[in-house]
C-alpha cells in the first residue's frame, strides 16, 4: 500500500517545541502564562485591525462565548449559515435557542445576502426577531461582507464572524478574522495553522474581552475566596498549547503560500479537463485556499472520483454537508435556494496540507487524470 496522502494534516514550523520548552522550563503548565498573552499580542498584530483576542479552548468555545456575550438564550432563534461544520450551528443550541439555516450564493458558496433578507423578514413576521447572524468564510473564502454586513445593519441584528477556516484570508486587503462584531478563529489538527487544538474569541473591545474571558475561566468574581455571581466555563487556552500557536505563527504566511500554490496547481492542470470547476476568487476577495475544492458535473462522478483516490490510500472528502440536511437539525427552520445542495452532491475536497510534496501532488492528479481517462 502506497503511503497515505491525508486532506490537510498539521505541518510544524520547527520553532514551536522552543516556546514549549520555556513553558516547562519556568514551570508555567497552566491555562495562563506568557504564551497565551504571547500568542494573543501575536493575533492582534497580524489581524492588523483594532480588536483585541482571547485564546480559548477552542473555535466552538469561542462561537459559545459569542452568542452568551450577545444575550442568546432559550427561546431565542439565531439564523446562522448551513453550509458549513456542525461546530458553527451547535453552539446555538448549547444555549436554549433555536437555529434558523440560510443557503448560500454561488459566488461564495457562503451566506446568500437574498436568502438571508428573506428569512430575517419572515422571522420577524413571525413574531422572533433574529438575536444574530453566524457568517462562515467557508475554506478560507470570504463571504460577502459588505452585503451581509449592511444587512445586518439595517436590521440591527449583530453578525458573527465564524473565521475558523480562513485565517490569512483578505476581504478588500483587510483580514478576515475582523468583519463581525464577535469573530472566532479555530486551531484544531487540520487548520491552517494548529495548536493541536485552540480556538480565539475576537472582540472589538477590552471590555468584551474581559467578559469573555471571565466566563472562559469559571467566572471567578474578585474575592479572596471563590465567590460567583455568573455560571462559568473552563474554556481558557492552556500556556502549553499556545505555545505551540506562538510558533505557528511565525509560518502562517508561508501556509497561506503554499495552499494557495496546491490550489494553483490543481486549477492549472485540471481546467481543461471538461468534468471539473473551481470557485474562483471574485475581484478584491483573496483566499489562504484552506482546502482545495473541485466540483463534478454530477453527484455519481463526485463519488467515483472519491473512491478511485481511496483505493490509492489518498483521502478526499465530499463538501460540507448543509445542516438543513443533517439528521439533529431536522425540525430547525431553513430558508433554501438550492445552492448548498447541489455542492454538496457535486463538491470534493482534495488534499490541501501545506506540507505535502511536489510528489504527493503528482499522484494525486495522476489518480484524476486516470479516472477521466485524459
Ligand atoms: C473547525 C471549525 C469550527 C470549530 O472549531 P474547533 O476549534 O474545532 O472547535 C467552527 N466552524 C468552522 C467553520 C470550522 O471549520
Amino acid at each position: 500500500m502506497k503511503p497515505k496522502i491525508w486532506l490537510s494534516s498539521p505541518h510544524m514550523g520547527g520553532t514551536e517545541l522552543s516556546f514549549i520548552k520555556e513553558a516547562f522550563d519556568s514551570n508555567w503548565v497552566a491555562p495562563l502564562g506568557p504564551n497565551v498573552n504571547g500568542f494573543e499580542i501575536d493575533l492582534q498584530t497580524y489581524l492588523k485591525q483594532d480588536c483585541q483576542v482571547a485564546a480559548l479552548a477552542s473555535g466552538t468555545s469561542a462561537l459559545h462565548l459569542s452568542l452568551i456575550l450577545l444575550g442568546v438564550g432559550v427561546g431565542d432563534e439565531v439564523i446562522c449559515q448551513s453550509k458549513t461544520f456542525s461546530a458553527s450551528a451547535n453552539p446555538i443550541v448549547y444555549q436554549g435557542a433555536t437555529p434558523v439555516f440560510v443557503d448560500s450564493e454561488k459566488d461564495t458558496w457562503n451566506l446568500c445576502p437574498e436568502q438571508l433578507e428573506v428569512a430575517i423578514k419572515d422571522r420577524i413576521s413571525k413574531g422572533i426577531k433574529p438575536k444574530a447572524i453566524i457568517a462562515v468564510h467557508l475554506y478560507g473564502m470570504p463571504y460577502n461582507v459588505n452585503a451581509i454586513n449592511q444587512i445586518g445593519l439595517k436590521y440591527e441584528i449583530p453578525i458573527i464572524e465564524d473565521s475558523a477556516e480562513s485565517l490569512g484570508s483578505k476581504y478588500y486587503d483587510k483580514n478576515c478574522g475582523t468583519f463581525g462584531d464577535f469573530s472566532i478563529l479555530s486551531f484544531n489538527g487540520n487548520k491552517i495553522i494548529t495548536t493541536s487544538g485552540g480556538g480565539a474569541l475576537v472582540t472589538k473591545t477590552l471590555k468584551d474581552k474581559e467578559k469573555a474571558v471571565f466566563l472562559a475561566t469559571q467566572a471567578r468574581d474578585n474575592a479572596p475566596h471563590y465567590l460567583h455571581s455568573h455560571i462559568g466555563y473552563n474554556y481558557r487556552m492552556s500556556n502549553i498549547v499556545a505555545g505551540i500557536g506562538r510558533g505557528q505563527m511565525r509560518v502562517l504566511d508561508s501556509h497561506v503560500e503554499k495552499r494557495r500554490s496546491n490550489y494553483a496547481f490543481y486549477q492549472n492542470a485540471l481546467n481543461q479537463n471538461g468534468y471539473i470547476s473551481f470557485l474562483e476568487e471574485p475581484e478584491h476577495y483573496f483566499s489562504n485556499r484552506w482546502l482545495s475544492c473541485i466540483l463534478l458535473k454530477n453527484k455519481e462522478m463526485r463519488e467515483g472520483l472519491r473512491l478511485a483516490l481511496e483505493k490509492e490510500n489518498i483521502e478526499s472528502r465530499p463538501l460540507w454537508k448543509p445542516m438543513h440536511q443533517q439528521p439533529v437539525f431536522k425540525d430547525a427552520p431553513r430558508y433554501l435556494n438550492g445552492v448548498s445542495d447541489d455542492l454538496f452532491d457535486r463538491g470534493l475536497c482534495l488534499p490541501s496540507g501545506s506540507n505535502l510534496t511536489d510528489i504527493e501532488l503528482d499522484r494525486v492528479l495522476t489518480v484524476i487524470s486516470t479516472y477521466f481517462n485524459v
